[in-house]
């Protein structure tokens, strides 16, 4: 590992000043930016420790919205009353990270901001090509063809990595917004198109640009937000990353869903809103046959429809199964 630099910043503004340089990476609880340094996948030659930057790490309440900083901890967000009772998908989305250990460290910022856990992009090395590590290089995975491991959306002939953030899907069902604060000030992110798909860069995950902090994240209070679960379904029931996720949230009148919001995770390299199946599912009785029959047409009406089928009929019953744990919470 490369010799680096460490300056502890204990304010916004310090931590601004110094991630002025190309050659500068901040570190808050360090769970993905050591593994990253360990894997030769990134090395700054100067490190900006975020943790003491208290104003950061709370969550609070407003009128309107939950307002969760960036440096709090995905333990302390996961067990917050207020967001178990507010937001309940974000807190089942937490509980479900990694390990008690990750946890622990982690901050909710650095979730957002981990990268892909595709197999050639962590373990590659310079003869595996990966246009994430090494832009124009190629995609292992692509040349491996397409299994249930990989994006069924938003993919491109570059890179069909997909995200591991559970908190991202919660967030988009939920239509949180992502603040980011730079030299120029703030700029507000909708949480779903925080993320990117890879187009023809696949080496760029998010839209927070290299001198921009992320420094809270503001969720919309209310009926739905309170009526959302968050399911992950994975190969084994603790210390894995979703396969495909579902956040599901409704209001409803009497059986009737007035509104639904649903975003699917482990398909692409960002959060997927299914807007087709959101509608198609409004003004149906959930009781009845009427809504399964809908959301099954919008789902297999959602294109493309050759990426891997088994995945696909994972998330279909995923959906479903989300959502009727949200009708009847
Ligand atoms: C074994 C393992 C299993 C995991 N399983 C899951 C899982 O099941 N689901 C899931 O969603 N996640 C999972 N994770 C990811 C885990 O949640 C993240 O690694 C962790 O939250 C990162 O947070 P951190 O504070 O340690 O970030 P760091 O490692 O400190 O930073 C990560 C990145 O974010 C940048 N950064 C951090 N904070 C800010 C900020 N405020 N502003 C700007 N840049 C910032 C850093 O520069 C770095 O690039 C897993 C991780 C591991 C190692």
């Amino acid at each position: 590992m490369r010799e680096f630099a460490f300056v502890r910043a204990t304010s916004v503004a310090d931590a601004l000043t110094a991630i002025g340089s190309a050659d500068t990476m901040c570190i808050a609880g360090g769970v993905e930016l050591l593994n990253l340094m360990r894997e030769g996948i990134c090395a700054p030659g100067t490190l900006v420790d975020l943790s003491g930057i208290t104003e950061l790490s709370q969550v609070s309440m407003t009128g309107s919205a939950l307002v969760i900083g960036a440096l709090a901890r995905i333990s302390d967000v996961a067990a917050d009353a207020d967001v178990v009772h507010e937001c309940p998908a974000i807190a089942q989305a937490l509980e479900q990270i990694g390990s008690p250990q990750i946890r622990n460290a982690g901050t909710v910022g650095g979730n957002l901001l981990q990268r892909t856990r595709c197999a050639y992009f962590r373990n590659g090395t310079i003869d595996v090509p990966c246009n994430k590590r090494t832009p124009g290089s190629g995609c292992a995975a692509l040349l491996a063809g397409a299994t249930r491991a990989f994006a069924l959306f938003g993919r491109s002939s570059r890179c069909i990595a997909t995200h591991p953030s559970d908190l991202a899907v919660a967030l988009a069902a939920l239509d949180a917004q992502i603040v980011v604060r730079g030299p120029g000030g703030e700029r507000v992110l909708a949480a779903q198109d925080f993320l990117r798909t890879p187009g023809t860069t696949p080496q760029r995950d998010h839209n927070m640009k290299a001198n921009e902090l992320l420094v809270r994240i503001i969720v919309p209070r209310g009926a739905l937000a309170r009526q959302s679960v968050y399911l992950k379904v994975r190969d084994r029931a603790a210390y894995q990353s979703a396969l495909v996720s579902v956040a599901a949230a409704v209001t409803l009148q009497g059986k009737t869903i007035k509104r639904a919001a649903i975003a699917l995770g482990g398909v692409a390299h960002r959060p997927w809103r299914l807007a087709s199946v959101e509608a198609a599912i409004q003004g149906k009785r959930h009781d009845k046959p009427e809504f399964h029959d809908a959301l099954v047409t919008a789902m297999l009406a959602i294109p493309p429809k050759s990426a891997d089928a088994t995945k696909r009929a994972i998330a279909m019953r995923a959906v479903e199964r989300a959502l009727r744990e949200a009708v009847a919470l």
